[in-house]
This record gives C-alpha cells, structure tokens and sequence, in this order.
C-alpha cells in the first residue's frame, strides 16, 4: 500500500515523549504513514515568530492536510498567539470531535455506563474575539454564528453520528435568550436532522442540557453545540469519564485535520518518562480512521484497551485495586506494541468502518433584504442619565420619515414607559425606525449627522433589516 505522508509536531514539555512513543505504535501496527517532522511552539516563540508557527510549517501542513500535534506550552504574557487557535482558524477546521468514554471497570469513573461525543463547533460564537469598549463603563463582545458555519458543523454531527452507528444526536443552544444567533443554530439543526430520518434528534437548553450531563451522561450519545458551551461541556464530559489524560480530540476542515490529546504540556512531570501517551494515541486512532486506515486503528485500539484491562498503568492512573503494574512512558508503549492483534476480553472492543465523513459546502438561499432602521448607539452621561430627558431630546434630532421608538439601557426598555428601578449605564440603544418606506442608508447617514448636530456621541450604529418580511433584529426586554 501507498504511504501517506502526515505532518507531525511535537510539540514541548511531554510532547516529545509522547509523540515518540505514539511513532513507535504507528509503526509497529503497520499504519501506512510517512511523516514530516515540523517545530511549532516554544522554540519557534523563541524565536520571534509571535504565532508559533513558521512558514514552511504551514506549507507542509497545507500539502498533507493532516497534522498529528503534540501538546504546546502556551507562552504566558502579551503578544503570543494561542498556536491551537491559530491553527484551527488558519486551516478552516470547523469541527472539534471530542470522544469521552469510560474504560470501567479498567480505569476508575463514577459513570462506568458513560460512551458520548461533542462535536463542538470551533471557529465561530464568541470566539470570534471581536470585542471593543465603548464608554467608560461599558465593553462589548460580538457573538457571530453563521448559517453556513452552523450548517457545517451539524451536518458533520449527524454524518459522524451515522459512519460512526450513534443513534442520537442532541442540540444544545440558548435560543430562548439569544432567538437569532441560538435560533439560528437550533432553526439549522431541525432543518438537518430531517434529512437523517434514522437517527434520533432532540434540543435542550444548554444550562439544564449541562445539568443532566453533569448528572447523568450516560444519557447522551453525540452532542452538538456552539463554541463556548462546547468548549465547557466537553471539558466536565471529559472529568466525568474519569480520565482526563485519554481524552483526544480531532479538529477537522474541509481541507485539513488535525488531531491531538486534550491535555497539555504538563511541565511538572516533562523529561521524567511517566507521561501517559494515551490522549495522543486515541487521537492518532482517530486520524487513521479519518485518513481510511480503520482496521489499523481498529488493532491499535483494541491493543491500547488490552493493555488498560491487563492492568498495566501510568502513574496517573494506577489504582492499587484495580492495576496489577505501574510503568513509565516506555514500559506502556511496549505494553501496547505486545498487545497488537489481540481483543479485549471486558472492556468492548472497536470496530471501525472507512467512511470518511466528506461535508459539502452549500450555498445560502438568496433573501429580499429592506433597511427598515437603525439602532443608535450613545455614549450619553449627562442630566442623572434620566431617559425620560434624554427620549424627547433626541426624538426632536429625527429626520423627516424617521421615527425615534424605543430606548434601552443593557437591553431593557427604558424609554418611553420605563421605571425608576432600572438601573442605567452610560450606554444607550436607540431605535429609529423608518414611519413608511424602507430606507436608503443615505437616510441612516442623514439621521446619525442631526444627531451629532444636536450634541450626542454615537459610539456605533446596527442596521435593522428585514428578511423576506421576517424582522432580523431582536425586540428590547419589555418592548
Ligand atoms: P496540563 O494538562 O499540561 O497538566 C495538568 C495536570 O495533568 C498536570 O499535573 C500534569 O502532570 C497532568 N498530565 C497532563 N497530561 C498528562 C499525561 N499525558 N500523563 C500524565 N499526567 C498528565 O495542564 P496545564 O498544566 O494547565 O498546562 C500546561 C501547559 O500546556 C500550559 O502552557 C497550557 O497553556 C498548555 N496547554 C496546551 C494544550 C494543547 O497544546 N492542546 C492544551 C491544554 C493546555
């Protein structure tokens, strides 16, 4: 068979031990990989490259599409991007596939019966790092999700759900709060899921969604989810597996993937030989699954569950009770190498299919979209910030066809009809919209110069649009 080239970093602290001992089982498995070696991290900050990753690196990783990564210190202090993010956003891999499994009765976990997978969505949401501060007492971030964003990374939830033979996939978002980005996430997977009539679909709220997976996670099958609550979740499911240093994730794109443990560099035990390689070695099993190669996945796999059931342990996971040796980096790589070909008798073994999970991109539906007016946003703290003077002084700086009819402070409506109690901050929304045809944005130009002209900041405007007769912006609390 052809050898497929891959690219590997191995990062720092126990990177190197790790990934060396991950080579090791590759080869002895007969994985058909060649690799290229690249440094990213520590030694390419050092020198002055602030992203961690050099030129070239890039071009390997681009001409092989797939990179397995050992863990990377992240530098402490201004300056330094996060490699991780850096690489993920680069290289367009939309999905953050995070298996959390129990191994029991092998490896101690309070919930043996525990087998799911987040697949967190991972370059959108908040993560989009757009933040600004706008008045002395106010800072904003932006919360972007995408229709074709969302589409991806659900799509990917449900054909992962059927190579895979899950039968549930479950959608955790806040929609009723945040109706348009959430809604929009939600709205994407009641869309998709009716396109995989064979498997099971449900949506919970993410806060009483995390509850039961904090209580219950044997419940859950594949999860599907937004960047932030994906990043938590996957976190608590990975602690509630009991075994945070098996704990892999693959990071996979149209393009390229990249696959790597969970863990990090762990610099107090660095240089010792006692490292775990195992969070790499299941992600290592990923990529030969991504890659086509499941039947050596397949061997290592069930020869790494061989291993935890013969009770041959890491330091991180001895248990006097349940492992019969504890052993180094080394003494558990060879432990594995010895154990490849055979199945394990307790724990269930692996099986797994080539069908390599291929995402279409599709395009969005063209929409008829009208301005119909615009939010104003002031930085305003003058008269006790009372709104009941700032409302009919600003109404007054409408142009003609404009109407002022709504302002909010954090949200909450404050003009006209608000009350005392609600405590205001020097930022303010104001809502102009338009009294009969749609707009120009000329007209929004026009409006935001009286508004000047009669001696207020404007910090920032948001267009207010309709789609196709549908309202693209929220309503204010108690509007
Ligand atoms: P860590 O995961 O490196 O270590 C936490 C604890 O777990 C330590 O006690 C460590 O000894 C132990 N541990 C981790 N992996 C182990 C393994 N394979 N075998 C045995 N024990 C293991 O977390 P940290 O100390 O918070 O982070 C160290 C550095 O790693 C930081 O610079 C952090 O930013 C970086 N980091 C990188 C990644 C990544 O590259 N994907 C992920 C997380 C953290």
């Amino acid at each position: 068979m052809e050898k497929q080239r891959i690219v590997v970093a191995p990062g720092d602290g126990i990177g190197p031990e790790i990934t060396s001992a991950v080579l090791r089982i590759l080869e002895a498995a007969g994985a058909p990989l060649e690799y290229d070696h690249i440094e990213i991290g520590q030694s390419v900050y050092a020198q002055g490259i602030t992203s961690g990753v050099p030129t070239d690196a890039w071009a390997a990783i681009r001409r092989s599409g797939c990179l397995l990564k050992g863990p990377v210190t992240t530098p402490l202090g201004k300056g330094f991007k996060s490699v991780n993010v850096t690489i993920r956003k680069t290289l367009n891999l939309f999905a953050n596939i995070r298996p959390c499994k129990a191994y029991s009765p092998s490896v101690a976990s309070a919930h043996p019966g525990m087998n799911l997978v987040i697949v967190r969505e991972n370059e959108e949401d908040l993560y989009a790092g757009i933040e600004h501060r706008q008045t002395p007492e106010v800072t904003q971030i932006l919360k972007l999700i995408t229709r074709p964003g969302t589409e991806n990374i659900i799509r990917y939830a449900f054909e992962y759900a059927r190579a895979y033979n899950r039968r549930k996939v479950t959608c955790m978002t806040k929609d009723n709060i945040m109706k348009l980005t959430d809604g929009l996430f939600h709205q994407v997977f009641e869309e998709v899921a009716a396109e995989y009539p064979e498997i099971a679909s449900d949506h919970q709220i993410i806060d009483i969604g995390a509850a039961r997976l904090a209580a219950n996670p044997e419940i859950f099958d594949v999860i599907v989810t937004l960047n932030l609550y994906g990043d938590v979740l996957s976190d608590i499911a990975a602690q509630l597996a009991g075994s945070v240093g098996f704990a892999s994730s693959s990071n996979i794109g149209h393009d390229c993937a990249m696959f790597e443990a969970v863990h990090g560099s762990a610099p107090d035990i660095a240089g010792k030989g006692v490292a775990n390689p195992s969070g790499l070695l299941v992600a290592a099993t990923q990529m030969l699954v991504h890659l086509g190669h499941g039947s050596v996945a397949e061997t290592i796999k069930n020869a790494w569950l061989c291993t935890l059931e013969d009770g041959i342990h890491t330091a991180d996971i001895y248990r006097e009770q349940l492992s019969t040796q504890k052993v180094g980096t080394a003494g558990f790589t060879d432990a594995v190498i010895e154990r490849l070909g055979r199945k394990p008798r307790q724990l269930e073994a692996v099986q797994y299919e080539n069908k390599p999970i291929k995402i279409a991109r599709r395009p969005t539906p063209p929409t008829v979209k009208e301005l119909v007016g615009v939010d104003v946003f002031l930085d305003w703290d003058e008269d006790g910030r009372d709104p009941n003077v700032l409302g009919p002084r600003l109404a007054a700086a409408a142009i003609e066809g404009v109407e002022l009819t709504l302002i909010t402070n954090r949200g909450v409506k404050v003009y006209p009809d608000g009350i005392p109690e609600t405590f205001c901050t020097d930022h303010w929304r104001c809502r102009f919209k338009s009294s009969g045809a749609p707009l120009a944005y000329t007209d929004v130009v026009r409006l935001l110069h009286s508004i000047t002209e009669h001696g207020f900041e404007v910090i920032k405007t948001e267009n207010l649009y309709t789609f196709d007769g549908q309202q693209g912006f929220s309503m204010g609390q108690g509007e």
